[in-house]
């Protein structure tokens, strides 16, 4: 059976969660907009929470540029703005409780060690080498959970029954790092779990972690949320949207054409005289008509859609 408790009398919570490794981008847009507008639509809540565990990776001022471009663009987010940090101590408890279980171990592979093992295999599955060795506890050195063989299935409400092995798509993996920070999948659960998210709308370029987030709720006795994973944002070539494929910031001006042009994006298909409308009288528009179902089993739109407008 899908893992899915939440049932329909739960009130909806949704979020978004940024990482401040860069200024957002139509990609980022795109998943702002279609969580937000599914919360409202559930007469939910939308939690906005700023992933700032990694910081080897932020960039200085990403946070703030995040932020105020979300005000710029209209969003309004329930309760105060959320920074993932604060919490490491909840992350440093959940993930005693999987050492404490036996569910989780220490893990003292080198980068060299792995990457000869992985010469013999094909992907980056974790083979193993550690699991029962009973390594001490040490503060420069990893913990990963252990991965079962048996499928981790959830119903994505756009890109249905989805089916994974951990064994072998992962192995055993990474919930706290060697530089003594938390792993996003630890990180990203437990988050989840302190603000009660039940339902969770974003990139279906994140589905890949999904089951290894699926396993951890388990695993500590969370409740798993809905998911939906809705389509990325790609280039007319086909590359995704990314600060790597040099996705721009987004622009601060002339917001209402390039929201309605994110709205085109994700199949809403705005009426043309929108582009006279102010953003508040999108927004209107955008919450009355939005249909996510219109995403169904799509997993990419192209960035600049305006030209399809009706
Ligand atoms: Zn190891």
């Amino acid at each position: 059976m899908p893992r899915s408790d939440v049932t329909e009398a739960s009130p909806y919570i949704g979020r978004f969660a940024p990482s401040p490794t860069g200024p957002l981008h139509f990609g980022s847009l795109l998943a702002a907009v279609a969580s937000y507008l599914e919360a409202r639509a559930n007469n939910g809540r939308w939690l906005l929470r700023i992933e700032n565990i990694d910081p080897p990776r932020e960039q200085p001022g990403a946070s703030e540029q995040i932020v105020s471009a979300l005000e710029r663009y209209g969003f309004e987010w329930d309760g105060p703005l959320v920074w993932q940090r604060d919490s490491t101590e909840h992350h440093a408890l959940a993930l005693q409780a999987l050492l404490d279980q036996k569910q989780a171990y220490w893990c003292k592979c080198s980068r060299r060690d792995l990457a000869s093992a992985q010469q013999a295999r094909v992907g980056a599955v974790y083979p193993g080498t550690c699991r029962d060795l009973g390594i001490a506890a040490s503060s420069n050195l990893a913990v990963r959970v252990r991965t079962m063989n048996d499928a981790i299935v959830f119903d994505d409400r756009l890109q249905g029954l989805q089916s994974l092995s951990l064994e072998a798509a992962s192995g055993d993996f990474v919930v706290w790092r060697k530089d003594g920070l938390v792993a996003y999948q630890l990180a990203v659960v437990v988050d989840d779990h302190l603000q009660q998210v039940n339902h969770i709308v974003r990139g279906v370029d994140l589905m890949d972690s999904t089951p290894r987030q699926v396993w951890l709720q388990e695993l500590l006795g969370y409740r798993t949320p809905v998911y939906a994973h809705i389509p990325v944002a790609v280039h007319a070539d086909g590359s995704k949207l990314s600060k790597l494929t040099g996705a721009r910031a987004l622009p601060l001006v002339g917001v209402e054409k390039i929201l309605i042009e994110g709205l085109c994006a994700l199949r809403q298909s705005p009426p043309r005289a929108l582009l006279e409308a102010s953003l508040e009288e999108i927004w209107q528009w955008a919450s009355a008509n939005w249909n996510m179902a219109a995403l169904t089993g799509l997993t990419s739109v192209t960035a600049n859609e305006t030209t399809h407008l009706p």
